[in-house]
């Protein structure tokens, strides 16, 4: 298994090295707008802890930091009011997840109707 890079550019956001546009912070996450957004909506929610990916964060994090990621997704998307007509969550994992920055982190898409959720690759 690689090691967490802490030179990544989610990692530079939480240390305050490069700023961001922030939505959302709470002792173990922080969500900020997406710099290159693909929908109306495009936030991005990672937990404040050097996970990679969403399986490391699983395997790995506390009850409490996986709660909060959570409770943080249902806070932003209440608060935004995207409830009602709906909104995609992705996590990209990996080469072949197409991720692209080795920090954890949620993309919630919203504001308009996403279309399929993938083009056919199979
Ligand atoms: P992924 O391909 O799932 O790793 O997604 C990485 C996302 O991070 C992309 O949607 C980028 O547009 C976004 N991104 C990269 N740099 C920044 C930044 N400095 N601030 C906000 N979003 C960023």
């Amino acid at each position: 298994m690689s090691q967490y890079d802490s030179n990544n550019i989610f990692a530079k956001i939480l240390r305050g090295e490069i700023p961001c546009d922030k939505v959302y912070e709470d002792d173990h996450v922080l969500a900020f707008n997406d710099i290159d957004p693909k929908a109306p909506v495009h936030i991005l929610v990672i937990p404040k802890g050097q996970y990679m990916a969403i399986d490391d964060f699983g395997a790995h994090a506390s009850a409490e930091e996986v709660k909060a990621l959570y409770a943080a997704v249902a806070k932003i998307t209440k608060d935004k009011g995207l409830s009602g007509d709906g909104f995609r969550v992705i996590a990209n994992t990996g080469t072949h997840g197409g991720q692209e920055v080795p920090h954890f982190h949620l993309h919630i898409l919203a504001g308009k109707k996403l279309g399929p959720m993938l083009a056919n690759v199979a």
